[in-house]
Parts: C-alpha cells; sequence; structure tokens
C-alpha cells in the first residue's frame, strides 16, 4: 500500500484498457440473475432460520448445517468440519481452472437479541443477535455459488467453484485456521461481500488488529488484617490500564486500543490474586500493530513490577489488514451498473426512517443507489475483518450492499432488526446476483484473471503471508462456554 501513488497510475491504464467498459447483460449473466430469483424463496428462508437460531462464535451448528446442507441438496462436494473447526467448511462444485472462492460468514453477536421491529424489542432479553447481518451474508455467498454451478451444469462456463463457510468471525477469526490449514492456497481468485448501509464495490482495506491476554497473579490476603501480605493482581491490572490509557497520546491517529476486564477479584475484603485483561490493538498495517503491541508488552512489565505480582501474556490471534483490488472491484462495478439501484417500498422507508429516530439519526431513508467507484484510502475506516488474511493469500474482491437504513449503528439491534426482514432480503438478493455475475466474468475471462492476480502481486509485494496465531487447535473450548453451551 505504500507504493499505491505508483499502482493506482499503472491501474487505472489497465482497467481502462479491459474492465472499465458497460457491462452486458449477457445470457450467462441474465443466467445467473434469473438463477437467484429461482433459489430467492430457499436463500431467504435459510437466511431467517439464521437469523433466529443467532448462533455466536464456533458454537454455530445450526447455521453452518443449514448452509452445508443446502450446498449438498444442490449438488455440492461438501466437506465439513474443517481446519479442525466443526462449523467450518468447504462446497465445491465443478473441477479445473480457474477456481474461484467466495467467503460466508453466519456468526451472531452476544446481546443483540431483536424482533423485526423498528424500535428495540428484544425477542429473547440477553441473547444474541444478527447484529452483522452474517445471516444473510453467508446465504447470499451460496446463493451465488449455486447460481454459477447451474451455469456450469448447461455446459456455459468450465471450472471450480468453492462456497467457504467459515465461522466465528466476530471472535476469534475462524479464517486464520483455514488460512493455515492452506484451504485457500489454490484459488485464482475470491470474492466476498457484506452488508451495510450502502451499496459499494468495495475497494478499501480494512484495519489489522491484535487481540493478546494478560493475566497477572499475586498473593491473596485479608483487605484489612494483614493487607501488607497482600500482593493485588487488581493493583497491577489498574497500573497496566493507566500506563496504557497515557499510551493514547504517543500513538499514531490510525491507532485504536480497547480493552475488556475479565477478571479483577471478586470481593472487596480480599485482596485478589488473580485478574485478567483482554487487550485489541488496531492500526492500518499489522506493522503499526506490532509497534504499539511492544509498547503494551512493556507496559505489563512495568505494571507486574510496581505491583509485585507474576505476569503472563497470551496472544488470543490477530489479523492482517485487506489488500484491495481495483481491477476486481471495476469488474464488480460494472455488474453493480448493470443491476441498477435497489428500490424500497413506502412501507421500508418507513419502517427504515423510525428505526433512524430511534437511534438517533437523521430520517433520511435506506440508501439503494449506485455510485462511482471510490478511491483507495491510505487509512482504511475503523474496522478489520479476517477476510484481510484472505487477502493475503489469494486476490480478494469484496462487495457491501445495503441491508440497513442509512446511518444506522453497527452491531446493534437496528442491524439485527432490518436483517431479518424485506431490507435484508432485498440485500441478500442483490448481493448474490451481483457477486454471481462477477464470477461469470472471472470464468469467462482468463485475461481478467490474470490483471486481477497482477495487481494482488503488485500490491502484495514480496511479504510472504504469515498468520498471527497462537500454534495449536482454534480454542474452542473457551468459546463454548462464552456461549454458555
Ligand atoms: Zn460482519
Amino acid at each position: 500500500m505504500r507504493k499505491l501513488g505508483a499502482l493506482l497510475g499503472a491501474m487505472a491504464v489497465g482497467i481502462g484498457c479491459v474492465w472499465a467498459q458497460p457491462a452486458e447483460r449477457t445470457a450467462n449473466k441474465e443466467a445467473v440473475m434469473a438463477s437467484v430469483e429461482n433459489h430467492k424463496s430457499s436463500l431467504i428462508s435459510i437466511s431467517d432460520q439464521i437469523w433466529a437460531a443467532a448462533e455466536i462464535a464456533f458454537v454455530e451448528s445450526e447455521s453452518a448445517r443449514l448452509l452445508a446442507d443446502y450446498a449438498e441438496e444442490q449438488g455440492f462436494r461438501v466437506t465439513r468440519g474443517v481446519a479442525e473447526m466443526p462449523t467450518a467448511f468447504v462446497a465445491e462444485y465443478g473441477s479445473g481452472s480457474p477456481v474461484i472462492g467466495i467467503l460466508g460468514e453466519f456468526d451472531a453477536l452476544p446481546g443483540l437479541s431483536q424482533d423485526t421491529h423498528p424500535t428495540k424489542q428484544p425477542l429473547e432479553e440477553g441473547a444474541p443477535g444478527h447484529g452483522c447481518g452474517h445471516n444473510l451474508f453467508g446465504t447470499a455467498s451460496l446463493g451465488a455459488a449455486v447460481a454459477v454451478k447451474e451455469l456450469m451444469d448447461a455446459g456455459k462456463i468450465k471450472g471450480t467453484v468453492r462456497f467457504y463457510g467459515t465461522p466465528a468471525e466476530e471472535k476469534y477469526f475462524g479464517k486464520l485456521w483455514m488460512a493455515r490449514a492452506g484451504l485457500f492456497d489454490d484459488l485464482d481468485v475470491c470474492l466476498d461481500w457484506h452488508p451495510g448501509d450502502d451499496i459499494a464495490s468495495h475497494v478499501q482495506s480494512s484495519q489489522a488488529l491484535v487481540d493478546f491476554i494478560i493475566e497477572f497473579r499475586g498473593q491473596a490476603a485479608h483487605a484489612a488484617a494483614d493487607p501488607w501480605n497482600g500482593r493485588s493482581a487488581s493493583d497491577a491490572l489498574e497500573l497496566y490500564t493507566t500506563g496504557l490509557n497515557y499510551l493514547r497520546e504517543h500513538v499514531k491517529p490510525s491507532v485504536r486500543i480497547h480493552y475488556h476486564i475479565q477478571a479483577a477479584g471478586d470481593v472487596v475484603n480480599v485482596v485478589p490474586d488473580y485478574s485478567r485483561i483482554w487487550t485489541r490493538i488496531r492500526d492500518s498495517h499489522m506493522e503499526g500493530v506490532e509497534v504499539v503491541r511492544a509498547r503494551a508488552e512493556k507496559i505489563a512489565e512495568g505494571a507486574a513490577l510496581m505491583a509485585d505480582v507474576e505476569y503472563e501474556i497470551r496472544l488470543v490471534s490477530g489479523i492482517r489488514e485487506v489488500i484491495p483490488n481495483r481491477t476486481g472491484g471495476a469488474a464488480l462495478q460494472a455488474n453493480l451498473e448493470l443491476l441498477g439501484p435497489i428500490e424500497y417500498t413506502e412501507a421500508e422507508i418507513a419502517f427504515g426512517k423510525k428505526i433512524q429516530e430511534a437511534t438517533g439519526k437523521p430520517q433520511i431513508g435506506i440508501d439503494g443507489e449506485i455510485y462511482p467507484l471510490k478511491p483507495t484510502s491510505e487509512t482504511p475506516p475503523g474496522g478489520s475483518t479476517d477476510v484481510g488474511d484472505v487477502s493475503w493469500i489469494v486476490p480478494e474482491i469484496r462487495l457491501s450492499v445495503t441491508t440497513a437504513p442509512s446511518g444506522t449503528p453497527w452491531h446493534s439491534w437496528a442491524v439485527v432488526a432490518c436483517g431479518g426482514m424485506s431490507i435484508g432480503h432485498k440485500g441478500l438478493v442483490f448481493a448474490s446476483k451481483a457477486l454471481a455475475m462477477t464470477m461469470v466474468d472471472l470464468f469467462e475471462s482468463p485475461e481478467l484473471v490474470a490483471e486481477v492476480k497482477a495487481e494482488f502481486q503488485e500490491r502484495r509485494g514480496d511479504s510472504e503471508y504469515v498468520g498471527v496465531l497462537p500454534a495449536g487447535p482454534p480454542p474452542l473450548a473457551q468459546a463454548a462456554e462464552e456461549a454458555g453451551k
């Protein structure tokens, strides 16, 4: 990304040559659009079932089963429980090259249970909900893969289409273990999408991050009778967070530091001998994350020294920033323009405005417009995704589609509400068509695949992908305990 200026110039030439021309409604594109329409009721039903099941990271057994079963019914070869994760699977159809992959997520977020109602109304207080729209994400991606499979059956295109059921995107990042298992290595190009509040061929990067847990261990004592014999693990934790908060003044503006105190004693009359804190550091590039991570580790050491306690730092996992691909993005953009805007009914617009009213946003309705392809900026927006790791292994083409009204606070009840009704369903169908049409371009044109790969090589440079994750299997037991399963 540091070579971006020069690269953008070069890419503009490349895009101008082959992929800037308006796309045509070819017979193959009409066929995949028709396929999505044919499967629409099944896809919406699967999405609604995943929405209702609302399963969080690594316990998404029903959600994964719904998608894997559907893929199998459609004739895909399905391998379940890949990369040591029971809810990860791969569904493949066809043979030979090109091998085009598509990612599907399906995990929910804790505490966001919500009915399909435009004001906060949990279905079950405290239960999980699809506050990131992953019920739509997984289903639309599979719908696109099925449409492509049907075009292969019709003898119109040749190659391999592969759907990846990728669990635990919201916590732990399941794609890391799939990447370590080499499951993306033989792909030519991969695609994904994400629900949002607008439609865009997504040519931005994302933030890299690292998650680590620090445990402090001291000496318990009666808090009044002999506190001088106590060594407080909570003191160390407080000193650590104080140091971390002072550090905020001396990091780059692109850095974000978050923490979650997980344990800090149980009662007021005991000097706590144990404390635990989860820290997350983000920056635009993993190099920047590592700089701040090293500072945080020193702060932990200093805090432990001051409180005279032991400490241990444990890596949870880390994810890379996305390597964008403008060549692929331009091909996708042409298909968005071909599809045209999403139209909403008056009832849907009214629903959207009520959501905006309830969340303190301007009541401007829902944005289903198609805009020109945006420039790729050096400083990505605030979010992170484990799609980033996939984008370091193969070129990734990314899409955002409206599934909620403009300005909807993400990871909130409002996203859940829209994801279970027609606003979300329309986004699902649109995403499925746009992704399938772009896959048609890739299957039909070895030149496009080659250009997408060339840009990927140029942007990645010589850096080899190395996953940031601990040795051993994914933390399934811990995740199940956290989910109360
Ligand atoms: Zn998400």
